[in-house]
């Protein structure tokens, strides 16, 4: 197969891995920076233009978007669609992703566990909100945020609406929800490719850290997970119509509740703590899911729903 990677630096840990799976399962692939794209959209032949060249057809496209470059990324990952490549996560699907408020109502309608959570526009519904969300302590997270930065625990009513009405004097979007304590600063990621969970990590903070991100000092190891876990995990890549995404769970006393699906799942950390080899698992799975897609004529429709 010819494989395109959309991706802003091929020195990156996960796009070296994954060219050299697919290399190493003969195909040909050529990684390529999004923000070099530009297109022609017309109806009757959509083409992709790179550095001053017309791309060639390719069989797939694997989207490695990262979360400042999703406007345009998400579409150009629309034009391959357009041209009848293959994506490993469909446009639509990635948008759907970086939403975390329309991630989070989804979610939410299919019954998938969820901690409770809340968000509001204006500051005159602070207080109503955090009665709805529950008692402190709560957790106010910015929707912009990444990588931990923007997730504030607040251990009273008065810290949390100090601090939403801060984040909204700065016209910040916002979410409240409640504080899963027990989780004791630890978090489950479970990679998802297709149907399965093929490999999963615990992250758990530094002492004192209620955040797990292993950019905020966490630490990685090996999980095993609960039937009810994966069956979670994969329910909820499923309704976000993800074919490989990072699903991150917390251990709540009411069960597993999703925080949050990642349509771009870095594979070091996963790789290390589980010793598995997820980039040549992603390729076998693109493969296996281009032979079924060349002979079916759903090849352009949405997965997912919303
Ligand atoms: P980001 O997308 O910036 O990583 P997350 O929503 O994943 O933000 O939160 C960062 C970390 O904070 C999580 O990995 C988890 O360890 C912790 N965390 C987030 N929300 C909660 C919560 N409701 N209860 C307990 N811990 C939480």
């Amino acid at each position: 197969m010819k494989i395109a990677i959309l991706s802003r630096n091929k020195k990156l840990y996960s796009t070296r891995r994954l060219v050299e799976a697919a290399e190493a399962h003969g195909h040909e692939v050529k990684v390529i920076d999004v923000l070099r794209c530009y297109m022609n959209i017309t109806s009757l032949n959509p083409t992709i233009h790179y550095k001053g060249e017309v791309l060639e057809p390719f069989d797939a496209v694997i989207p490695r978007i990262g979360a400042s470059v999703t406007f345009y990324g998400t579409a150009v990952l629309r034009q391959f669609e357009m041209m009848n490549v293959y994506p490993l996560n469909e446009s639509v699907a990635v948008t759907r992703s970086r939403d975390k408020l329309r991630s989070a109502q989804l979610l939410a309608r299919k019954g998938v566990g969820m901690p409770v959570t809340g968000f509001a526009h204006n500051p005159d519904d602070i207080q109503d909100l955090l009665k709805v969300v529950g008692e402190a302590p709560t957790v106010i997270k910015l929707l912009e945020g990444t990588q931990g930065i923007g997730v504030v625990l607040a251990e009273t009513n008065k810290a949390a609406e100090s601090v939403i009405q801060a984040f909204m004097g700065l016209k910040a979007n916002i979410m409240v929800q409640e504080f899963i304590k027990e989780a004791g600063g630890s978090d489950i990621r479970c990679f998802v490719v297709g149907d399965k969970v093929v490999a999963a990590m615990k992250r758990q903070g530094p002492e004192g850290e209620f955040r797990s991100n292993l950019h905020r000092g966490g630490s990685a190891s090996l999980v095993r997970l609960t039937p009810s876990e994966r069956a979670t995990a994969v329910r909820a890549a499923k309704i976000m119509g993800l074919g490989v995404c990072g699903v991150d769970l917390l251990r709540s006393n009411h069960g597993p509740v999703v925080m949050e699906v990642n349509s771009s799942p870095g594979l070091e950390g996963i790789e290390a703590a589980s010793g598995k080899d997820v980039a040549e698992i992603i390729i076998k799975h693109l493969e296996k899911r281009v032979a079924e897609m060349s002979n079916s004529a759903s090849r352009s429709r949405t997965r997912g729903k919303g």
